[in-house]
């Protein structure tokens, strides 16, 4: 039977060990969260960002600004938090509302206070094998992987999905770790006989159920990235996990698994540049 990665018992101990740091510090971590408009996911995100931060002895402010706001409103407020002492994070909730370009305004964020790692300054240096601040969804993958003692030293992984928040970042991650890695995405042929020869397999597609038992190799490990709502209202993953679970020898569930260790990750990417 496969090893049950538990991102939510993970992503606590995690958060346990930041709490503990906090209290140490001269002053606490600061996060600012922007919200532009009022998209539903958007707003739970940010309350469940604010709710840990809060937990955590961080300062954390959370600025809305109205779904009318302009692209130099917005990035008029990041300068503002660049300019602000207090803050050590600066995190826009992403996608924005009307068709704003969250790219143009990602790359106001000071380098130094962008937990989200996606500024070109910090995709730069995590390319060039000097991470600064590293995307929190694959860099809290990196740390299960650790959890259930992966060696990613030589091993056959493939990533599917090459998106900038976590395919792309997920994958320089795993080649830094020296695995040998396969990036997959909707042109892929064949991606089934891709698949199955990997020993870590990573799914970020947004397909429900995607990644049949016949796919994956005996033995491997599965990160289910996906987050897909079900007509029914029922998340599930990228992963058939009934199918799949049998066969290998660790797997993450969703929800509870990758989902609880980004939020973490934000705190430890907020920390760490409070810390610099
Ligand atoms: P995205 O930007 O939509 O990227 C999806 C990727 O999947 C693209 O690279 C696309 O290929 C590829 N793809 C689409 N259909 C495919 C197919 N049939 N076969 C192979 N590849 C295919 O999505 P994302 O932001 O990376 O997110 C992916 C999933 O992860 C979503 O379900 C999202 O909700 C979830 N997610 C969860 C967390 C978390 O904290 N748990 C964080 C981030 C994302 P092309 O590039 O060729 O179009």
């Amino acid at each position: 039977m496969a090893t049950l990665i538990d991102g939510s018992a993970l992503a606590k101990s995690w958060n346990q060990a930041i709490a503990a740091e906090v209290r140490t510090m001269p002053r606490p971590p600061g996060l600012a969260v922007v919200l532009v408009g009022q998209d539903p996911a958007s707003q739970v995100y940010v309350k469940r960002k604010g709710q840990v931060a809060h937990r955590l002895g961080f300062h954390h402010l959370q600025i809305d600004l109205p779904e009318t706001a302009s692209l130099d409103e917005i990035v008029a407020t990041v300068r503002r938090l660049n300019d602000d002492p207090t803050i050590d994070g600066i995190l826009v909730q992403l996608p924005l509302p009307g068709g704003l370009d969250g790219r143009l305004v990602t790359e106001h964020i000071d380098p130094a206070k962008d937990v989200d790692g996606l500024t070109t300054a910090n995709v730069g240096a995590l390319a060039q094998g000097r991470p600064r601040l590293v995307p929190c969804t694959p860099a809290g993958v990196m740390r299960l992987l650790a959890s259930v003692d992966v060696r990613t030293e030589g091993a056959e992984a493939v990533v599917i999905g090459r998106s900038n928040l976590f395919g792309r970042p997920m994958a320089m991650l795993l080649e830094q770790a020296n695995a040998t890695v396969t990036i997959a995405h909707s042109r892929t042929r064949d991606l089934a006989t891709v698949v199955r020869r990997a020993e870590i397999v990573i799914a970020a597609v947004g397909r429900p159920r995607m990644v049949g038992a016949d796919w994956v190799r005996e033995g491997a490990v599965v990160i289910d990235v996906g987050m897909n709502r079900l007509a029914d209202g029922t998340l599930c993953g990228d992963v058939d996990f009934d199918a799949v679970e049998p066969r290998v020898r660790a797997i993450t569930p969703v929800p509870g698994g990758v989902g609880p260790t980004t939020i973490a990750m934000l705190m430890a990417n907020t920390l760490q540049a409070a810390r610099a």
